[in-house]
């Protein structure tokens, strides 16, 4: 499937073929990201959002793309060079990425390196990661947004005590309360206005969910914060003194226009003026609104390591994933509960 002019097309292309060190893979499953849809839907504006922001335009829209970053493929024959470490027949992912001479944000590019969005693609031998036979392809699906949010909150270097506020439960929002579940960070406040993904969020292990048109999630934050024990409590602040509350993270996590106004703009006013109530603010991905990168730079808050540099890359999203899979999905009943005992009342 192509897109072209905010149209998606099913077209005819050739099957991509595997470069130096690289793997043509059958495609198994993808997800549907939210950034395809706002791709599809506002791709000009998207291309001058990531201009603006990184220098370069994410897409060449002068040809059709074809999408699909959130993949498993079958592995079905090696390019030249390649050491064909994983036997042909077996079930991988990948971090959306050909780091080329010049690199290909798979996903994002044309037919000669399509996403996920085509029968076949081709993937970089040294990035595969092999799916292991428990996981099912559906939640193998689910490893690129699910190590966004794992790298999203060790971006937030998480201290202890640290009490997290996620706003917006979105896939990403949902994957940033399930590996803060995880990490046995708590208590998670979360707010949302969808009532379906609100219920979602406490299924994951959020503790407080508010609606924000009846709760402020500040307000929830800073309830959820509060602490008697001194040795629990944030550093001083400058205006305010030593406050009663545990420090606190904010992750922003909406990314849909419309939505973004209200309890974001509050978020981040109150954080230009609290600053040191919220120790932190994390955003998972590069915003797609002029108005959100423009907060970005306001408040000097960068998003460079969404995608980092690829030395040691693989070897430490492995590591991750094997987190991931072991804590989060394979046992996620386990992944609930830990953690439990070290909540404290808000
Ligand atoms: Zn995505």
């Amino acid at each position: 499937m192509t897109m072209q002019d905010a149209k998606l097309t099913v077209a005819m292309i050739p099957d991509p073929v595997p470069g130096q060190g690289e793997v043509l893979v059958d495609v198994l499953a993808c997800g549907i990201c939210g950034t395809d849809l706002h791709c599809a839907a506002h791709a000009p504006e998207l291309n001058a959002a990531t201009k603006v922001a990184t220098g370069i335009e994410l897409m060449d829209l002068s040809r059709p793309i074809v999408f699909g970053h959130e993949f498993v493929g079958r592995v079905v024959s090696y390019g030249p060079g390649a050491q064909t470490r994983i036997p042909v027949g077996r079930r991988v992912v990948s971090m959306p990425v050909l780091p080329r001479e010049q690199p290909v944000l798979l996903g994002f590019a044309g037919p000669e390196a399509p996403g996920a969005y085509a029968e076949r693609m081709v993937l970089s031998e040294p990035l595969l990661i092999e799916v292991p036979d428990h996981v099912s392809t559906e939640v193998a699906a689910l490893t690129e947004p699910l190590a966004v949010a794992y790298r999203t909150v060790a971006r937030a270097e998480l201290v202890s005590d640290d009490v997290p506020l996620v706003v917006g439960c979105g896939p990403i929002g949902l994957a940033v309360i399930a590996v803060l579940k995880m990490k046995g960070v708590g208590p998670i406040v979360a707010c949302e206005f969808s009532p379906e993904r609100r219920a979602l969020a406490q299924r994951l292990g959020a503790d407080v969910v508010v609606d924000p048109r009846e709760t402020s999630p500040f307000e929830a934050l800073i309830t959820a914060a509060a602490t008697n024990d001194p040795a629990r409590m944030a550093a001083p602040t400058t205006l305010l003194g030593q406050l009663p509350l545990r420090p606190t993270v904010a992750f922003e996590c909406v990314g849909v226009p419309g939505v973004i106004d209200k309890p974001v703009e509050e978020i981040l006013k109150r954080y230009a003026s609290t600053g040191p109530i919220i120790r932190k603010l994390v955003f998972p991905a590069p915003k797609i609104r002029e108005k959100c990168m423009r907060s970005l730079y306001r408040m000097n808050i960068t998003n460079a390591t969404l995608f980092p540099d690829l030395d040691g890359l693989a070897k430490s999203i492995a590591f991750e994933l094997e987190i991931i899979w072991k804590g989060l999905v394979a046992e996620p009943q386990a992944s609930h509960s830990r953690g439990d005992d070290r909540l404290i009342p808000p």
